[in-house]
């Protein structure tokens, strides 16, 4: 799952830079506030891109579930490969 965090990341509304001039590296902003994007130097409420981001990480979690669930049933049709009494679509 750390994969997965990792690509969950905040867009600038305006020019969809990654951007942001925060304090520090790592620096998570809190809700209600705002970001200015280093790139266009527009302010960014981080609400909205916090709404966003998760509206986007629950794509990348239903990819990788599907994924997953694809992983398995190959796993499973290889396992199965030369019985005949089972069949798996
Ligand atoms: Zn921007």
């Amino acid at each position: 799952m750390e994969d997965l965090n990792k690509t969950i990341k905040l867009h600038c509304t305006f020019c969809h830079s990654e951007e942001f001039a925060v304090p520090y590296e790592g620096y998570s902003p809190p809700e209600g506030t705002f970001v200015v994007c280093s790139k266009c130097g527009r302010e960014n409420d981080v609400t909205s891109l916090l709404i966003i981001a998760k509206a986007k990480g629950l794509d990348i979690a239903t990819d990788y579930a599907n994924q997953l669930v694809d992983k398995m049933k190959k796993e499973l049709k290889n396992s199965f490969r030369n019985s005949k009494h089972i069949k798996i679509r």
